[in-house]
């Protein structure tokens, strides 16, 4: 297995974690393009990890763009029906800026592109980010490290960090770099870093594996058509 392919694969550790979807998806190696799989279908049904408002808090959670303790706090202290329309309007950003990704995805992003990206630029704005300095763990000689860190006054802030990761991935990414899986039913998107630009799947477990056996089948099939009385020689 290429190790450069796994290096995105991180699943959540606990199953309260997980949420009742399970573990999320986490192989774009991008958290912009991690946020636009969190709709696929592993296997042969769609699951959309952020369809509801547990489900938006268990993959941000998973994703590791809101710490645990908070979103601990937003559950307890926020109408149902609140943070069901936070992860109504993360569903329209995750699917305006998928048409923006598979537009512009496989070539650098121009000037003139940046001015579809307005409505990413209003969200920004809304953004309470603050510094603090923290003392990073095991750090020799212990120096301080300056962290972007939020006050999440309000449930709205979990949009936030979402905002800030696409903001990320279209100021920091190559768009070359940026590929859709080669599996032909496969919906998800990764920046490819890999020596070379050589990677072609989501991951070798899903999409590769995938077709390796079907790449097997169909040469088994051949040379068996070939050795078959009557077959092509
Ligand atoms: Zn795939």
């Amino acid at each position: 297995m290429n190790g450069c392919l796994e290096v995105g694969l991180r699943l959540a550790q606990t199953g309260e974690l997980m949420g009742r979807h399970g573990a999320a998806i986490f192989i774009a190696d991008a958290p912009g393009l991690d946020f636009l799989n969190s709709v696929a279908t592993p296997v042969d049904t769609v699951i959309d990890w952020i369809d509801d408002g547990e489900g938006l808090l268990s993959w941000l959670e998973q994703a590791q763009l809101v710490p645990t303790d908070v979103v601990k706090k937003i559950r307890a202290k926020t109408p149902a029906r609140e943070i069901e329309k936070i992860a109504d309007h993360a569903r329209s950003l995750r699917e305006w800026f998928r048409r923006f990704v598979l537009e512009h995805k496989g070539r650098p992003l121009a000037l003139t592109d940046l001015t579809e990206l307005e409505p990413l630029n209003r969200l920004l704005g809304r953004d309470e980010a603050c510094y603090r300095m923290v003392l990073r763990p095991g750090g020799r000689p212990a120096a301080p490290e300056l962290q972007i860190a939020r006050r999440w006054s309000s449930p709205e802030a979990l949009l936030l960090p979402i905002a800030e990761a696409v903001a990320r991935l279209l100021c920091a990414e190559d768009f070359s770099n940026v590929r859709a899986c080669e599996g032909p039913a496969c919906t998800l998107l990764f920046a490819d870093h890999t020596r070379g630009h050589v990677r072609r799947w989501c991951s070798m477990a899903i999409c590769g594996n995938r077709a390796k056996q079907a790449a097997h089948r169909q040469r088994l099939k051949s040379s068996q058509h070939r050795r078959a009385p009557g077959g092509e020689r």
